[in-house]
């Protein structure tokens, strides 16, 4: 990297890195097929989530009624208009997500299916054998005995935890939530309503992650939903991307060289973004798309820049933002990471078009202004990418590109708290 930008970042200022070494070859971490079995393994679940959150678990913003976990693209002229952008500008509607409502009910979910299945199967049960019982089989008294006597564990500032939370109960899983005690009240109390065990720490997020960790490897009935190094989580956001295609194909996007298109991700740890990343090139390359024309970027707070980081120095998980003497709070509370995963590091550095750092005050001016303009209400991590087009101004920007800002969460806050996000 060289001086300029790093000497931005550390004094908190927005900056964008744009990687000087991309490829179009999908690192093998994942493969296309890896991904179609994540997204098989989510079909087969479907009629199970379908009956399972209908009734006293319905808990998303729609309901889920095929029991597919997924979101529309939508458009935003009048964000467009307002931002005073060419091209057109795009919302992947993550904060509808059913039953969580952010980008966390891909991923979080996933892992916890994935370990229900293992264990069910495990034990005996004939699932995939379509004349002995499909997957609804979950909702029913004996699988549910069987997971009752496992725990699923996880640490989390917020979303992360809420996903697995709910899933693992709605399976019958005792659930273990460590958290940090700063971490949003309303979260905890959803929690702690439906059985979930809340632990809160004091000071340090990472000792709530390090603890939940330890306790976890000591009893071999708990499984541990590792945030910075689960390939399960990876690959259901992965599956975001396999199905993004299609809806890119129906609304036109399918970058081209005179249409070019700009994904714009809010990026944390970097496992959700880089599975999108991953699953996107995947899955458009197996149409024959040339992905020259595909530019994801990672969406930073100025202040937790990890992924940047990671990225224009190479060093991967090897660094941090406290190294740079960043403090790694934000207002982008899904956003507050200080170091990269690094399996997403390793599995996009060479795909994605870069980077960039947001200011917390930009994030609560984009808030305001999508709900004024569109009615349209996120949670301050979510906004992140809509800075995007705007801070790629100076960069080359034909009028012809198109940006998708995804949209990584929101439909769950409480009116309370969304009325402080619009005042601030
Ligand atoms: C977790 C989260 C992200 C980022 O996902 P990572 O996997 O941590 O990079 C973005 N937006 C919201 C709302 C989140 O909760």
């Amino acid at each position: 990297m060289n001086s300029a930008p790093l000497d931005d970042v550390r004094a908190g200022i927005p900056t964008t890195w744009v990687n000087p070494r991309r490829s179009q070859d999908v690192p093998g971490v994942v493969t296309l097929d890896d991904v179609r079995d994540a997204d098989a393994r989510l079909r087969r679940f479907a009629p199970f989530l379908a009956e399972a959150f209908d009734g006293p678990w319905h808990l998303g913003p729609e309901g889920i009624e095929a029991g597919i976990i997924d979101s529309p693209i939508v458009e935003v002229p009048r964000m467009r208009a307002a931002l005073g952008l060419r091209g057109s500008l795009w919302l992947k509607r993550d904060d509808e997500l059913p039953i969580s409502g952010s980008i966390k009910a891909r991923g979080g979910i996933y892992e916890v299916l994935t370990v229900a299945e293992r264990l069910a199967l495990d034990a005996g049960w004939a699932g995939g054998d379509p004349s002995a019982g499909d997957h609804r089989d979950f909702a029913g008294p004996d699988l549910r005995e069987h997971l009752s006597r496992y725990t699923i564990a996880v640490g989390s500032t917020g979303n992360l935890g809420l996903s697995i939370g709910i899933m693992a109960r709605a399976l019958g899983f005792r659930a273990v939530i460590h958290m940090s005690a700063d971490a949003r009240q309303w979260k905890k109390e959803l929690l702690r309503s439906l059985g979930a065990e809340v632990i809160e720490y004091e000071g340090d997020y990472g000792i709530a992650v390090e603890t939940g960790r330890a306790q976890a490897a000591a009893d071999p009935h708990t499984h541990f939903v590792d945030d910075e190094s689960s390939r399960e989580l990876f690959l259901g956001y992965a599956v975001a991307g396999l199905r993004l295609v299609d809806q890119l194909e129906t609304a036109g996007l399918t970058p081209t060289a005179e249409h070019p298109l700009h994904v714009h991700l809010p990026c944390g740890v970097g496992g959700g973004p880089g599975g999108i990343v991953a699953g996107l090139h995947l899955a458009l390359r197996d149409r024959g798309v040339d992905t020259a024309h595909l530019h994801c970027w990672y969406a930073e707070p100025v202040q937790a820049p990890c992924m940047l980081l990671a990225l224009a120095t190479g060093r991967g998980d090897a660094i941090a933002v406290q190294d740079l003497g960043l403090h790694g709070r934000t207002v982008a509370d899904g956003l507050a990471v200080g170091r990269a995963s690094q399996l997403a590091w390793s599995a996009t550095k060479d795909l994605v078009a870069g980077a960039y750092t947001v200011r917390d005050d930009e994030l609560f001016r984009l808030l305001r202004l999508l709900d004024e303009t569109e009615g349209i209400r996120l949670e301050p991590s979510a906004l992140a990418g809509a800075a995007g087009p705007t801070a790629l101004r100076d960069l080359e920007n034909p009028s012809g590109a198109c940006h998708l800002a995804w949209a990584t969460g929101g439909s769950m806050v409480p009116d309370s708290e969304m009325a402080t996000y619009l005042a601030s």
